[in-house]
């Protein structure tokens, strides 16, 4: 059984994202960039399944510019077997990444897409979803536990109320939740190894896919300043300012 794993590359989860003077984004310049967080739990259960023996190989795919070879360099490491860039220097939204996806799915006729829930940069929480719509597959998204066993996947998925368990018939779409598992950090002998592993380079147009945006952002800007809080001295000082000042009871 084949899984494909995507990985994107986005500003790093410690770094102040910090807005253009321009305002027409966000400072990429000279800025750290890893693997999306949710992608590096995805890559993590992906190896699971290849270590309980249910997967035989895990390719990683990232869509994006040339330097997303070092994130699928860090999935190789962490245990996927080869990856596949598909180089694109522009905006690449959801759509365009869900068809993109699609070709290789088509290519490569993974049993289970293992996705992250939402990519740090732009929070789009999509691109799963209409990846599983194009290629009319079940999705199991949020996922907490993943259980393969046949031709079907058990999801446990966190929603709102609590856990939801989803029997989805393979092939299938599954996104990765915080929870789901704690990836590991890849080890030297294995970041070296992952030197040797092959990166395949397509284009979009090799796969057939136009990946123009369809969205234009307006502009950029920084959430406004919050303004400085005030301490209390007592619960009676607190009351008195809710209801004098705040005019909230
Ligand atoms: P999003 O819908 O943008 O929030 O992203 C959800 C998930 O789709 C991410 O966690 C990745 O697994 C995958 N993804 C999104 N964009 C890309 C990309 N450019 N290359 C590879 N995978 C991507």
């Amino acid at each position: 059984m084949k899984l494909l794993v995507p990985v994107k590359r986005v500003v790093d989860y410690n770094v102040k994202v910090r807005v253009k003077a321009d305002n027409t984004g966000v400072e990429t310049a000279n800025v750290k960039m890893s693997m999306n967080p949710f992608d590096e739990i995805a890559v993590e259960e992906a190896v699971r399944l290849k270590e309980k023996g249910v997967a035989t190989e895990i390719i990683a795919v990232s869509a994006g510019p040339a330097a997303a070879q070092e994130q699928i360099r860090t999935a190789l490491a962490m245990g996927a077997d080869r990856g596949i860039l598909v180089e694109h220097d522009g905006v690449l939204e959801p759509i365009a990444v869900a068809k993109i996806l699609k070709a290789i799915v088509e290519k490569e006729g993974p049993a289970l897409v293992i996705l992250g829930k939402q990519a740090i940069d732009d929070d789009m929480n999509a691109t799963g979803q209409m990846l599983a719509a194009l290629l009319g597959w079940p999705q199991g998204t949020f996922a907490s536990k993943v259980e393969v066993s046949g031709e079907e996947a058990l999801v446990t998925r966190e929603v709102d109320g609590g856990l939801e368990t989803v029997r989805l018939a393979l092939p299938a779409i599954v996104t990765a939740d915080l929870r789901l598992n704690e990836p590991r950090y890849a080890s030297l002998p294995n970041i070296m190894k992952a030197r040797k592993k092959p990166i395949e380079v397509v284009k979009p147009a090799d796969l057939g896919v136009d990946p123009a945006p369809r969205l234009s952002v307006l502009r950029v800007e920084e959430p406004a300043k919050r303004q400085a809080g005030a301490k209390v001295g007592s619960v009676q000082e607190l009351v008195a300012k809710l209801r004098n000042e705040a005019k909230v009871i």
